[in-house]
């Protein structure tokens, strides 16, 4: 979370904007919160230019939950999708897909190299939909530019990229993502769905999992997450303020460069998880020559109060983690730090 945004949440904890009382005490169906609930998705259909032909859902469950939702409610009694294997995130999508027996077309798969790179995407005539994961958080990849997919829209995780750069929406009919890596606190789902799906939902589906009670009740069939709703908003704000989204991509694009240029520098001694083509802007992920010196790097990263470094154990070695609210400072002081760390360590 930026620091800017936490300060504005101290602020107004206990009095939100001269109620005499926080916003989160307040009621859903107050006009306070109404009215900043609408004011919140006007203001993300500007910032990430979202057309009219799309509603914006806050749900909750996370992108766990869209995993079973989007197979639930999204296909035609063909139920035939592509999805496309770029890690774990996408290997549970396909699971729930399979639990409820959507045939899985092949679109693709780097499981052949543990997901170091992104494949080629293949698609054929009349799939229901077809699934990617932008940002693959655990192995450092990123599609760079959205895949042709004829004519099939794209699903997609947006979980770890989401408000990290500008959104092509021409082939896309549903984006979500967890708010919690760029876009706020955990708690909030994001949904972003084409409104000519909800014509294919079931009457079997329970009520409070279908996208089109979102839709109906402006996302207040049940009670949402409104203080984390409050948080999204305040992030939208604090994004508008670094110039928007193209800005946002800009400087990602600086803060990775800062991480990338040690490894190439130090290619003996640093490697990238990730292929060059596909390195991600958000986590950055490479090893050490062994464990002795994966530790002995947390260490000295540690003691420059750089944490969190440790990499997923299916990949090892280290991941920075970079999202939007990391600012620039905090990937120079790491690359310095690394490539200190390399010349003393015989690099
Ligand atoms: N997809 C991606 C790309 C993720 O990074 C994550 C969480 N790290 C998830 C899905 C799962 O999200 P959640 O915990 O919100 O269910």
């Amino acid at each position: 979370m930026p620091t800017s945004v936490l300060e504005t949440v101290r602020d107004e904890l206990l009095d939100y904007q001269n109620e005499g009382m926080s916003i989160m005490e307040m009621s859903h169906r107050g006009k306070v919160f109404e009215g900043l609930l609408e004011e919140i998705t006007a203001r993300l259909r500007k910032l990430a230019s979202i057309p009219d032909r799309f509603d914006i859902l806050y749900m909750t469950g996370g992108a766990s939950t869209q995993f079973a939702l989007i197979p639930m409610n999204l296909c035609t009694p063909s139920r035939e999708a592509g999805y496309v294997n770029t890690g774990v995130w996408s290997e549970k999508a396909i699971e729930q897909a399979k639990i409820l027996k959507v045939n899985i077309f092949d679109s693709g798969s780097s499981a052949d190299k543990n997901h170091s790179y992104i494949p080629a995407v293949k698609t054929k005539s009349g799939l229901d939909y077809l699934h990617i994961t932008t940002n693959n958080t655990i192995y450092g990849t990123q599609f760079k530019a959205l895949p042709a997919s004829g004519d099939t829209k794209l699903i997609i995780d947006m979980s770890s990229d989401f408000l990290s750069r500008p959104i092509d929406w021409t082939n896309i009919g549903m984006v979500y993502a967890g708010a919690q890596k760029n876009a706020g606190p955990s708690g909030v789902t994001i949904v972003v769905i084409d409104k000519e799906y909800y014509a294919r939902e079931s009457a079997d589906v329970p009520t409070i999992f279908r996208y089109s009670t979102f839709a109906k009740n402006q996302s207040m069939y049940n009670t949402p997450p409104t203080f984390q709703i409050y948080l999204f908003g305040l992030i939208l704000s604090w994004i508008e303020k670094q110039g928007g989204l193209e800005e946002m991509d800009k400087l990602n694009a600086r803060k990775a460069a800062h991480l990338y240029s040690v490894i190439d520098e130090f290619s003996s001694f640093y490697t990238g998880h990730a292929v060059k083509e596909a390195r991600s802007l958000m986590n950055v992920t490479f090893r050490l020559p062994g464990e002795e010196m994966d530790k002995k790097f947390l260490k000295a990263a540690e003691e420059r109060k750089l944490i969190g470094l440790k990499g997923h154990r299916s990949v090892g070695g280290m991941r920075a983690s970079i999202y939007n609210a990391v600012p620039e400072e905090a990937c120079q002081v790491l690359s310095v730090m690394m490539r200190e760390f390399a010349k003393q360590n015989g690099g």
